[in-house]
């Protein structure tokens, strides 16, 4: 059944249901309670009361719409697109039932009912689709990728949950630090987005990263580290750049032992088979190499999974600094500090060195073949999630994620495929697609509301209206970036050696 159109706003409601959405449920409000004692009044006036009571149960209910849910109160949206994640034709006129932190129904509005005491929103036009995942980013500011501000961790939390990142994995960080980001935001004490983290990297004894790796010089050293990991519970081990063959295959195999996975970056070894072939679970990045028939075929018989970064790839191309146009884009204009943007357009705007030119033009073929591989490896069916790399110049935490997906779609994926590499198969990927990653009954309700309809334009999902987090409506307006509040960290250089 279609259910009609029928706006809430200015609390104009008229006393009639929205046709096709039934009521159910025992009332629970005050409102409610009142309406129940008067309703036993008197036995004249009862048909009357009670429909006075039906009014002011919805009204209740609808009054409410662009505030907060009261605690414990159900949140129904109506005559949604429903985009479910997993890659299913969108849902029009649907409906989505939150009730605490779980998706109690998701589907069409002809099977849906409405708890009595909902909060209804009503998203006649708009898409509702699962909060996304950038599952490879960095919790250390800055805007250039190296130095790093550690204090300013509020600000860019709520710029990826502004931008409608619910979910995240930091690949690479100080342990302690990224362990307690994750820690307090598990415990609702700190706002953003949920954490995944793979702690420190592992490599070898001349790290890339002094500040962000432990370096192993031995194998011999490899057991206590993977069981200081897993007492930590780290989601993933992360092998770096300088770690030789020998040593992946030995951190692999200890890792595997405890039941954790290892992720690794090698750069432009990313996807070759010697690498593949020492026992990963997958690549951080998209491979910038050749991928011939036998080096896909290879990996797809050792079953392993990649992380896209398309957007690093391009930020190393300089491409997108090109025209730096795209900083007026709200989601990073509305929560990014003007010194940040300063700095960036100084850094795009400064004349290139001989060897950086050199450098950019071989980013530029290593950006192309990203492009190249991301379509072969998705049509050769792989696992594939996205990641952005974020910070590096031009590639904004929150914002990077959107970009992220239009790359993926100017590369030939469908805007569905691209949504579910960002959704349901982030969720697979860190195995936890029972969890959250879909829009089905029983996954976390972490959601987001669109005024557009990604599934055609994938550029709409930079249209979010709403953000539900848990189950709980996210004040969007509260995670802008205000001056006035803001303290004003300035990043600390850090250290790069590669
Ligand atoms: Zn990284």
């Amino acid at each position: 059944m279609r259910v009609k159109s029928v706006s809430y706003v200015n609390n104009s409601f008229s006393g009639n249901l929205p046709s096709g959405l039934i009521l159910r449920g025992k009332p629970t409000t005050s409102h409610q309670m009142a309406c129940i004692q008067n309703s036993f009044d008197g036995k004249k006036r009862k048909m009357k009361i009670a429909l006075r009571c039906l009014a002011l149960v919805l009204m209740a209910g609808l009054c409410t719409v662009g505030a907060s849910a009261g605690e414990g109160q159900p949140i129904a949206i109506v005559h949604a697109r429903l985009i479910d994640g997993m890659g299913g034709s969108p849902v029009e006129n649907a409906a989505v039932v939150v009730r605490d932190k779980t998706i109690e129904y998701a589907g069409p509005a002809s099977g849906v009912s409405v708890p009595r005491d909902a909060q209804i929103i009503d998203a006649t036009g708009k898409t509702v689709m699962p909060g996304l995942a950038d599952l490879h980013v960095h919790l250390q500011g800055s805007w250039d990728g190296i130095s790093v501000d550690l204090l300013g961790y509020q600000r860019y939390l709520k710029a990826m949950l502004y931008a409608g990142v619910t979910t995240l994995m930091d690949t690479g960080n100080y342990q302690p630090w990224v362990l307690q980001l994750r820690q307090e935001q598990a415990a609702g004490r700190l706002q953003g987005p949920r954490i995944y983290c793979v702690g420190a990297m592992i490599d070898s004894a001349d790290p890339a990263w002094p500040d962000l790796a432990y370096a192993v010089t031995s194998r011999y050293q490899i057991p206590e580290i993977v069981r200081r990991d897993k007492a930590a519970k780290v989601d993933m081990i992360k092998g770096y750049s300088n770690l030789s063959e020998h040593m992946l295959h030995w951190l692999s195999e200890e890792a595997g032992k405890e039941g954790i996975r290892v992720v690794i970056d090698q750069w432009e070894r990313n996807g070759s088979p010697d690498l593949v072939a020492t026992g990963i679970s997958g690549f951080a990045h998209l491979p910038t190499r050749k991928m011939n028939e036998a080096d896909i075929q290879f990996a797809k018989e050792h079953n392993i999974f990649f992380i896209t970064t398309l957007t690093v790839t391009e930020a190393f191309a300089r491409t997108r600094l090109n025209d730096i146009g795209f900083l007026k884009e709200p989601y990073i204009a509305d929560t990014t500090p003007p010194w940040f943007l300063t700095e960036l357009r100084e850094f795009a705007n400064k004349p290139q060195t001989e060897p950086e030119k050199k450098e950019t033009q071989e980013s530029i073929v290593a950006h192309q073949e990203a492009m190249r591989n991301v379509k072969k490896l998705h049509d050769a069916g792989f696992l594939i999630a996205t990641g952005t790399d974020a910070p590096y110049p031009g590639v904004f935490q929150g914002e990077g994620l959107h970009h992220e997906l239009e790359l993926m779609v100017e590369a030939g994926w469908k805007p569905l495929e691209a949504i579910r590499a960002s959704t349901y198969d982030a969720a697979r990927l860190m195995k936890a697609e029972n969890e959250w990653g879909s829009l089905q009954a029983g996954r976390r309700a972490t959601l987001l509301i669109i005024a557009g309809n990604p599934a055609e334009r994938i550029s709409d999902t930079r249209k979010i209206e709403t953000v539900i987090q848990d189950g709980k409506i996210v004040d969007r307006t509260a995670l802008k970036y205000d001056m006035k509040t803001d303290a004003g960290y300035r990043a600390v250089p850090g250290l790069f050696n590669p």
